[in-house]
């Protein structure tokens, strides 16, 4: 697996605005965000994108997922509402060769999603 901006970020080797962290995952604000509140969760045991979801365990899946709920419920979001996006691929428009959840927040999104 290459490199990836989001493992240099997970080495504390580039700088991001981290929300929240524990063994298992690590949660940072997008750069460049689409929403007020634009969050990016990571699994610490990298795998590249949703298609190597077979290469966790059922735990460590269900681990990431959870931590993926928790991050967007501390945010303040569980009331209003908010988007979970896990893009894949080249048709995904996934630019990042790291899998992880994007949290969107505190504005209305629109269906279909373009
Ligand atoms: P993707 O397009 O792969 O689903 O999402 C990658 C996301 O990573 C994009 O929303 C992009 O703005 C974000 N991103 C890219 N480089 C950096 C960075 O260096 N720091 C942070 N915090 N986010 C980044």
């Amino acid at each position: 697996m290459e490199e990836t901006i989001f493992d240099n970020i997970l080495k504390g080797d580039i700088p991001a605005d981290v929300v929240y962290e524990d063994e298992n995952i690590l949660a940072f604000k997008d750069i460049n965000p689409q929403a007020p509140i634009h969050v990016l969760v990571i699994p610490k045991k990298k795998v590249t994108s949703f298609n190597d979801l077979k290469d966790l365990s059922p735990e460590e899946v269900g681990v990431f997922l959870k931590g993926v709920s928790q991050v967007a419920v501390s945010l303040g979001l569980a009331d209003d509402g908010y988007r979970i996006v896990m893009n894949c691929g080249s048709n995904g428009q996934q630019t990042v060769e790291y899998i992880h959840a994007h949290i969107l927040g505190e504005r209305q999104m629109k269906w279909p999603p373009g």
